[in-house]
C-alpha cells in the first residue's frame, strides 16, 4: 500500500503497517523520536494498522500538540498499572480492583477505580513513586485486536469493562493495549513506550463519581492528574493554579467579609456586607461622575415591567430561557427585567425628539434578573441579581461614528483609573452567509461595519475582526481586559442597534421636518458591579488601590494611653471622608500590624509617647514591592496627603 507524507512523498509499505514502519522507513532517528502520527489528519498512534492511501504525519515529542492528549491518557494507564501494584502490595488480588473509564482531559487525565479499600490523597505520592518505576522499566506499548466474545471472557472479573463490552455493536473489533503485565480495555491512541512519556505530571487529587454519570449507580474513586510536555509547563501551570486559590474572590469575599450568598436567600442573590459595599459604592460613584462628565443622563427604572413590553422588544422570543417566570396578577403579567433596554427605549419614547436633541445618552446602574443554571451560578461574577452599568445612545446616523469613538474613549479613561493595561478590541460582525442569524439588510450592515472600522482606526486602536460574532441586529466592539491569571474576560462593549428602534417604532424629526428613525448603541463600560467586583479582588488579590479600599486606614495605638489620641485622628479622618478605624485590642503592637496586613489595609498609622507629644505618625503603606515606613511625619500633612489621594483615585 501507499502513503503520503505531508511534503508529498510517497512511501510503498506492505499491508497493515503502522506509523512506526513509516518512521523507520524515514530513519532510525525519527522512530526513536516519533510519539504518534496523524492519518488523514486524525490523531493515531505508531501500532494502529494505517488506512490505505493516508496521509501521514509523524509527531515528535519535541512538538506534541494533539499528542499531549495521547501522552496523558497514556500515563492515565501507567497510573493504573501503579495502582494495581499499590494494592498487590497491601495482598489484594489482581481481580479485586475493577476500573471504570480514563479519558484524557484538559491539562491530564483521570481515571475511576471500585478499589477493595479507599485510597486517600496520602497515597497519591506512592503511586506517582509507581508510575516514574513503570516509565524507568521503558514497557512497550502493544495493541491487539479482539472479538467480543474474546473481550468479555479477559474481563470476567470486572463488571465495569464487562458492561463497556456488552454495549458495543456485535460485529465490533475490540482493542486492548497492554504494557508489561497490565492490559486495558481501549480504544487508543498510545505512545509507543512507557520509556517515551513526559515524567512531568503530578496526581492532584481524588473524589468520587458515579459509574456512568448516574446516581443510581454504585461511587467510584476518580484520580486526577496532570501533565506537560516539560517540567517547565507543569511547574507553570501549578504556579497558575496556587495563585488562583490565592485569588480566588470567592475565598477572599469570605476572608475579607465583602459579600455572602446563602441557601435561606437563593442561589445567586448575593448579599454585599459592609466592605464589599464600600467597593461597589466607589465603582457606582466613579462610573457615574464619567458618565455625567461625558453628556450621560442618568435615569433609574423599575426592575420589572409588563411581560408585553418584552414581546415587543423580541426579548420575549430570544430570551425567555435566561428569564424568570412571569408573576400573575389579576389584571397583568409581570417579568423581571432581563435587560434595561427596553425601559430606557420607553424613557425616548415618553417625548417627541428633534434631530438637535440628539446624541440622547440615557444611562442607569440598572438591576436585572437572569435565570442563570444553578450549575453556572459562581461567587458573584456569575449571578441571578445584578447592576449593570448601562446606557443606551440615542442618534443620528451620521453621528454614529463619532459617538462609538467617544465610547471607546470613555473606556480607555475608565481602564486607566482602574489600572487595566493588558487589554484588546475585538470588532465582532455578522457573517454574510449566515442569513438566518442576521436581520437581512446589506446595505446597513455594511455601513455600519464600515463606520465601526473607520472609527477605530481613526482612535488608532488596534483590533481584530471576528465574523459571525455580531449581535443578531448589529455589529459590536467588545474590550477583553486579560486578567492577572492571563485569561481574557470581556469587560466592555459597545453594540449598535438598528432593530430596536424599528421595533419600538422610534422616531426623531429631522432638519427637513420629515421624520427619520434613530439608531441605537448599547453600551457597558464596567459591565455588572458583580463581575466588575468579582474581577477586581482576583486581579489586586484583594490588595485595592486606596480610593477603592473598604477599609483604608488603621490607626495602631502602641499602649492603651495612646487610645485617645488615636480615637482623635480616627474622628478626623473620617470628618474628611475617609474611612479610619483604631485597633484598641489588646495586643502587642506586631501583631497589631500583622492584622491590619492580613485584613489588607492600605496604610498603618502608629501612634505612641513621641508621635503624640508632636501631634504626628508614623506610617507604613503597603506599595507594589512590599511596604514603605515614614516616622515622625504630622498628622494634618498626612490627612491633606491622604484625602487627595483618595480624590483623585
Ligand atoms: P455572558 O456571555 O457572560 O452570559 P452576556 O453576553 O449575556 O454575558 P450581556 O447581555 O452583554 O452579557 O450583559 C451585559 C454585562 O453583564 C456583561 O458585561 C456581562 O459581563 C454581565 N453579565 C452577564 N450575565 C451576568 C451574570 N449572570 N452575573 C454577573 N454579570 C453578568
Ligand atoms: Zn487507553
Ligand atoms: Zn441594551
Amino acid at each position: 500500500m501507499q502513503i503520503t507524507l505531508p511534503d508529498g512523498k510517497q512511501l510503498d509499505l506492505p499491508q497493515g503497517a503502522t506509523a512506526l514502519d513509516v518512521a523507520r522507513q524515514i530513519s532510525e532517528r525519527l522512530a526513536g523520536d516519533a510519539i504518534a502520527a496523524t492519518a488523514n489528519g486524525e490523531l493515531t498512534d505508531l501500532m494502529t494498522p494505517l488506512p490505505e492511501g493516508a496521509q501521514v504525519s509523524l509527531i515528535t515529542k519535541k512538538n506534541p500538540g494533539d499528542a499531549a492528549a495521547v501522552f496523558r491518557h497514556s500515563l492515565g494507564h501507567v497510573m493504573s498499572q501503579a495502582v494495581g501494584e499499590f494494592y498487590a502490595a497491601k495482598g489484594y488480588s489482581a481481580d479485586q480492583l475493577k476500573r471504570g473509564v480514563g479519558p484524557a482531559i484538559e491539562n491530564g487525565w483521570y481515571q475511576d477505580f471500585d478499589l477493595p479499600e479507599p485510597l486517600s490523597e496520602d497515597d497519591l505520592p506512592e503511586i506517582e513513586r509507581l508510575m516514574r518505576d513503570i516509565i524507568g522499566r521503558k514497557l512497550d506499548f502493544s495493541r491487539r485486536e479482539v472479538s467480543k466474545a474474546e473481550a468479555t471472557e479477559f474481563f470476567a472479573h470486572d463488571p465495569y469493562k464487562a458492561e463497556l463490552i456488552r454495549d458495543l455493536p456485535e460485529d465490533e473489533v475490540v482493542t486492548l493495549y497492554m504494557q508489561g503485565d497490565y492490559t486495558d480495555l481501549c480504544r487508543g491512541p498510545h505512545f509507543p513506550t512507557t520509556g517515551r512519556l513526559p515524567t512531568a505530571f503530578k496526581l492532584m487529587s481524588t473524589s468520587g463519581a458515579y459509574w456512568r454519570g448516574n446516581e443510581n449507580n454504585p461511587i467510584l474513586q476518580r484520580i486526577y492528574g496532570v501533565a506537560f510536555a516539560t517540567q517547565k509547563e507543569l511547574d507553570e501551570y501549578l504556579h497558575l493554579l496556587e495563585e488562583a486559590k490565592r485569588r480566588d474572590h470567592r475565598r477572599l469575599g469570605k476572608e475579607l467579609d465583602l459579600f455572602f450568598t446563602s441557601d435561606v436567600i437563593g442561589p445567586g442573590l448575593p448579599i454585599w456586607l459592609p466592605s464589599g459595599a464600600t467597593i461597589r459604592r466607589e465603582l457606582e460613584r466613579f462610573i457615574v461622575d464619567v458618565e455625567l462628565k461625558n453628556g450621560y443622563q442618568h435615569v433609574y427604572s423599575p426592575a420589572l415591567a409588563k411581560s408585553e413590553l418584552y414581546k415587543i422588544s423580541g426579548h420575549w422570543d430570544h430570551y425567555q430561557e435566561d428569564m424568570f417566570p412571569i408573576m400573575h396578577l389579576d389584571q397583568e403579567e409581570l417579568v423581571l427585567r432581563p435587560m434595561n433596554c427596553p425601559h430606557h427605549i420607553q424613557i425616548y419614547a415618553h417625548k417627541p425628539h428633534s434631530y438637535r436633541e440628539l446624541p440622547l445618552k440615557i444611562a442607569e446602574l440598572g438591576t436585572m434578573y437572569r435565570y442563570e443554571q444553578s450549575g453556572q451560578l459562581t461567587g458573584l461574577s456569575r449571578v441571578r441579581s445584578m447592576t449593570l452599568n448601562d446606557a443606551h445612545i440615542f442618534c443620528r446616523p451620521d453621528q454614529i461614528q463619532e459617538e462609538f469613538k467617544a465610547v471607546v474613549r470613555m473606556i480607555q479613561e475608565v481602564y486607566e483609573v482602574l489600572g487595566f493595561k493588558d487589554y484588546s478590541y475585538r470588532l465582532s460582525l455578522r457573517d454574510p452567509q449566515d442569513t438566518e442569524k442576521y436581520y437581512q439588510d446589506d446595505q446597513m450592515w455594511d455601513t455600519a461595519e464600515a463606520q465601526l472600522r473607520e472609527a477605530l482606526s481613526d482612535l488608532g486602536v488596534d483590533y481584530y475582526e471576528s465574523p459571525g460574532d455580531a449581535a443578531f441586529y448589529g455589529p459590536k466592539l467588545d474590550v477583553q481586559v486579560r486578567s492577572a491569571l492571563g485569561k481574557d474576560e470581556t469587560i466592555s462593549t459597545a453594540q449598535l442597534d438598528f432593530l430596536l428602534p424599528q421595533k419600538f417604532d422610534l422616531e426623531y424629526v429631522a432638519e427637513d421636518g420629515s421624520r427619520q428613525r434613530p439608531v441605537m448603541i448599547h453600551r457597558g463600560v464596567i459591565s455588572t458591579m458583580e463581575r466588575m467586583t468579582a474581577f477586581l479582588i482576583e486581579n489586586t488579590a484583594g490588595n485595592f488601590p486606596f480610593w477603592l479600599a473598604p477599609r483604608q486606614v488603621m490607626i495602631i495605638p502602641i499602649a492603651d494611653r495612646h487610645n485617645a489620641y488615636a480615637e482623635e485622628l480616627r474622628a478626623e479622618l473620617v470628618a474628611a471622608g475617609l474611612r479610619a478605624e483604631v485597633d484598641t485590642s489588646s495586643d502587642r503592637m506586631n501583631a497589631k500590624v500583622r492584622d491590619a496586613e492580613l485584613k489588607k489595609i492600605p496604610v498603618m498609622l502608629i501612634v505612641g509617647d513621641k508621635e503624640q507629644e508632636a501631634r504626628a505618625v508614623s506610617v507604613r503603606e503597603r506599595t507594589p514591592e512590599g511596604h514603605q515606613e515614614r516616622k515622625g511625619v504630622a498628622f494634618s500633612d498626612l490627612k491633606s496627603e491622604l484625602v487627595t489621594r483618595y480624590q483623585s483615585r
